[in-house]
């Protein structure tokens, strides 16, 4: 008996050797096929979680499997570290944010080393120090010298509780996606990013990228982009007085039976008549307290108010009433709306609440043409049940001399239209709006901006750059930002005219910071400490040249709207300014499901069902951990963890731990037979196809059930004449192999113990052998009208004719035939005939 599996002593043991002989250092080997895959930094909350180990193990096993494909795999790592419970943390237990940060780097470096992960530690990148921040300081320079970064007073959304506003993509049904507090908007001046300018571009760029659709489905749905026609509505009784509404369905303009103004229209005070002025104001001042996504929630009951005033629909010169309405928006569109309720379903639900007709002007082409009226009459307008919002393949009705006129013909038409007689112009509106970077929290990014009291805004020079944060801040129980009272931050000298001048206090979201972090790792803190220039680079172009842009990317979906969004705009700026000669940062992108307790609810601390992987590193090891992770479901969908179902993969460790390594029970005696040989070979090539494929997709918990049931098939084979032969050493070579990238200690510890050499992770991946794999023999039912009646051996390859020749030959098969004719002979190949005789 050799000794036990200990993978305390071993992971260790290894860990330390990989750091020593450099393992995962990076190269540029411009002879191999290079392959940057990353996963998403982690914010340095103190304490590696779960989700963690479940982003970034399986990460891990795919970046190993990679290099062992023979690519030219780097797997870089850092720390997102600037953010608010740093900050809250200095408040609470009086210790400065940097303090607090760079504690728990330290402690979370010192986790993941554990994890055994090939992590490129040489390049890591920690955002919260002035090496790195600087740069983001030279970037929003850079933005703003090419008119991507401006200041625009607006109402914005503002946590009350974390006392800062927050971007439009940080609002979460409502709430502040940290805290979960109910938003409040606030008119404030604040500084933007224009990711407008790229809406088309990020939208068109997604055609190309290979990432999970439902990603790319919410960042087109996100940048919601309209093509329609913005036209012009005079105000009944006001001459002259008119406002202009924008609609995607210009072919639904006959079907007009209100207008509606977002309450902050301007037009708003000026058409109310007196008799409703009152409820309007009421209704206007209820709105303005509503966040935009609160407004424009589907399921939400419609709510509006009449004003009094009419409008006039310009196709048929029918007044309409004008309504104010919250889920209208003054900044989407022109901030008013015609009202076709028969074809938009939220128009369809305010006419039925305020009792208003829901003419159908739209039916579907067949309708048309077999002439059935009564599919748009009245009374089919007052049966309707929900809108028809139907385009293709849609024909007009009810609409003056447009009638009958079809889909995409009908959309021009009318526009033309429009365009000569309603001041009519064919626009394309978006949902997407501009970043707002402005946050006033202290732990970040000083926005690098003066004001003067004679030069008004005021970049500060490149070579005054890094603006940095003062060390001795006092933090307000508030949380209102130290900057604001911090005399030696405040004053400054303008830089254009001498004067007296004050600092930005705001600093800029911590989402600028991992916008460009996959390009900070490829030369970390180049310049710290020098001063910046406007024609330096943030980093080494030519090592840019070589590995960029990213293969591989690894991360959750809930940052699908916000910094996958974000990074892809900010390439987009970076080839702009001749940084990059890309444009989109990540080539493909897997998305991990998340891990639940072991209740199957998301781990909390208030539920009490938190695993602290710490534990389970400890008591088994980071092997079975980083297996365990790997086998509880396909990576995509996440599942709960399971005390019983991690027992289970240790166990599966210790069975390879002692097939390898322990003499049989019973040394079998004699040469092993042809076939013998032949089917263990067979096993170990099935399995390494099966496991190939599943490394290569990102199927990691079929790749550990085959290697469990390889394992198995090693054990039984072990007591018989092939052990020790060299299809046997063949077997167990490819095992380690095939589990080094996802159980890498054990792997290499065991591959060591069989005398080869170091290390298994510098081995090529094992080449299938697909003759080999090929079942020798498979059996074969045939059915004599739908029961089984015999049972033929063939070829897997046997062809249809074959099987039906070989089953109508069978002896027993003709027994139960007799004289009857044979009417069909159904194969199915590789399973059954079914000869079909009456
Ligand atoms: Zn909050
Ligand atoms: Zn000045």
């Amino acid at each position: 008996m050799t000794d036990r599996y200990d993978p305390q002593t071993i992971e260790k043991k290894w860990q330390e050797r990989w750091a020593e002989t450099g393992l995962y250092k990076r190269v540029e080997d411009p002879n191999k096929e290079k392959w940057y895959f990353l996963t998403m930094l982690p914010y340095p909350s103190g304490d590696l979680h779960t989700g963690h180990w479940y982003a970034m193990s399986p990460s891990d096993a795919g970046a190993r499997f990679a290099r062992m494909q023979g690519k030219n795999v780097w797997f870089p790592i850092g720390f997102d570290a600037f953010g608010l419970p740093a900050e809250n943390a200095a408040i609470r237990h009086n210790i400065h944010p940097y303090k607090w940060t760079m504690a728990n780097i330290e402690r979370m470096r010192g986790q993941l080393k554990q994890m055994g992960a090939m992590f490129d530690w040489e390049h890591e990148a920690i955002t919260c120090l002035p090496g790195y921040y600087q740069w983001n300081q030279w970037f929003f320079l850079k933005f703003y010298d090419m008119g991507l970064a401006y200041r625009d007073k607006a109402p914005v959304e503002f946590c009350p509780n974390c006392n800062t506003t927050l971007a439009r993509e940080q609002v979460w049904d409502g709430k502040c996606e940290r805290c979960g507090t109910p938003i409040i908007m606030k008119e404030l001046t604040q500084w933007k990013f224009r990711i407008t300018k790229y809406a088309d571009e990020l939208l068109e760029g997604l055609d190309k990228l290979d990432w999970p659709e439902r990603v790319k489905t919410m960042q087109r749905n996100w940048i919601g982009r309209k093509e329609g026609v913005e036209f012009e509505m005079q105000v009944q009784g006001h001459e002259g007085l008119h406002f202009r509404v924008f609609t995607t369905r210009p072919d639904t303009v006959f079907g007009m039976s209100f207008a509606i103004l977002a309450p902050e229209h301007p037009l708003v005070q000026t058409i109310t008549t007196p008799e409703h002025r009152a409820e309007v104001e009421a209704y206007v001042e209820e709105a303005r307290r509503k966040t935009p996504l609160m407004r424009q929630m589907e399921a939400r009951e419609k709510t509006g108010v009449f004003t009094g005033a009419y409008a006039i629909n310009p196709a048929n010169g029918q007044p309409v009433p004008i309504f104010i309405a919250d889920y209208v928006m003054m900044d989407v569109g022109t901030g008013a709306i015609m009202g076709v309720p028969a074809h938009d379903q939220r128009d369809f639900e305010f006419a039925r609440k305020f009792g208003l007709p829901t003419p159908i002007v739209i039916v579907p082409k067949e309708a048309w043409e077999s002439g059935d009226e009564y599919t748009w009459s009245e009374e089919a307008a007052r049966a309707l049940e929900r809108a028809f919002e139907g385009k293709e393949g849609t024909v007009m009705v009810n609409s003056g001399p447009f009638t009958g006129l079809a889909w995409p013909e009908s959309f021009n038409q009318v526009a033309e239209w429009l365009e000569a007689h309603a001041a009519g112009e064919r626009k394309v509106n978006y949902r997407l709006r501009d970043w707002l970077i402005s946050r006033q929290r202290y732990w970040g990014t000083p926005i690098p901006m003066i004001h003067c009291p004679n030069c008004g805004v005021v970049p500060v020079p490149y070579e005054d750059l890094p603006v940095l944060l003062p060390e001795d801040a006092e933090f307000k129980p508030t949380g209102e930002s130290p900057l604001k009272y911090h005399e030696g931050f405040l004053h400054v000298t303008c830089p254009q005219c001498g004067a007296d001048a004050h600092r930005e206090t705001d600093t800029m979201d911590t989402f600028m910071d991992s916008s460009w972090y996959q390009y900070a790792y490829l030369s970390p803190y180049w310049k710290d400490g020098e001063t910046l220039s406007p024609d330096d680079v943030p980093w080494d172009q030519a090592v840019g040249e070589y590995w960029l842009p990213v293969d591989q990317y690894t991360g959750g979906i809930e940052h699908a709207t916000m910094h996958l969004l974000y990074t892809r705009f900010f390439t987009k700026v970076l080839r702009d300014m001749g940084l990059v000669d890309f444009d989109e940062p990540m080539l493909r992108l897997f998305n991990q499901g998340m891990i639940l307790g072991p209740d199957g609810e998301k781990m909390s601390k208030s539920r009490g069902n938190v695993v602290n992987p710490d534990d389970y590193v400890r008591k088994y090891g980071a092997d079975t951990v980083r297996a365990f992770l790997m086998f509880i479901g396909p990576w995509d969908e996440g599942g709960p963890w399971s005390p019983q179902g991690i027992e289970g993969v240790h166990r599966f460790l210790h069975r390879v731990w002692s097939l390898v390594l322990d003499e049989p029970k019973k040394q079998a005696k004699g040469e092993p037979s042809e076939k013998q040989v032949r089917n263990l070979r067979r096993a170990t090539h099935q399995t390494l196809i099966k496991v190939t494929n599943d490394y290569e997709n990102f199927k990691f918990n079929t790749m550990i059930a085959a290697l469990m049931a390889f394992t198995n098939t090693l054990n039984a084979a072990k007591e018989t004449e092939v052990y020790g032969t060299d299809a046997w050493e063949e077997a167990i070579e490819t095992l380690l192999l095939m589990m080094a990238p996802a159980m890498p200690h054990i792997s290499e510890e065991l591959w060591a113990r069989l005398g080869k050499p170091y290390s298994i992770h510098l081995q090529s991946w094992p080449q299938a052998d697909p003759e080999l794999a090929k079942e020798e023999e498979v059996e074969i039912a045939v059915q004599v009208n739908g029961k089984v009646r015999a049972r033929i051996t063939v070829s897997p390859e046997a062809s249809k004719e074959e099987l039906e020749r070989l089953a109508l030959a069978n002896e027993r098969v003709q027994k139960w035939i007799g004289d009857k004719p044979v009417r069909k002979v159904i194969v199915v190949p590789g399973r059954l005939v079914n000869i079909i005789a009456k």
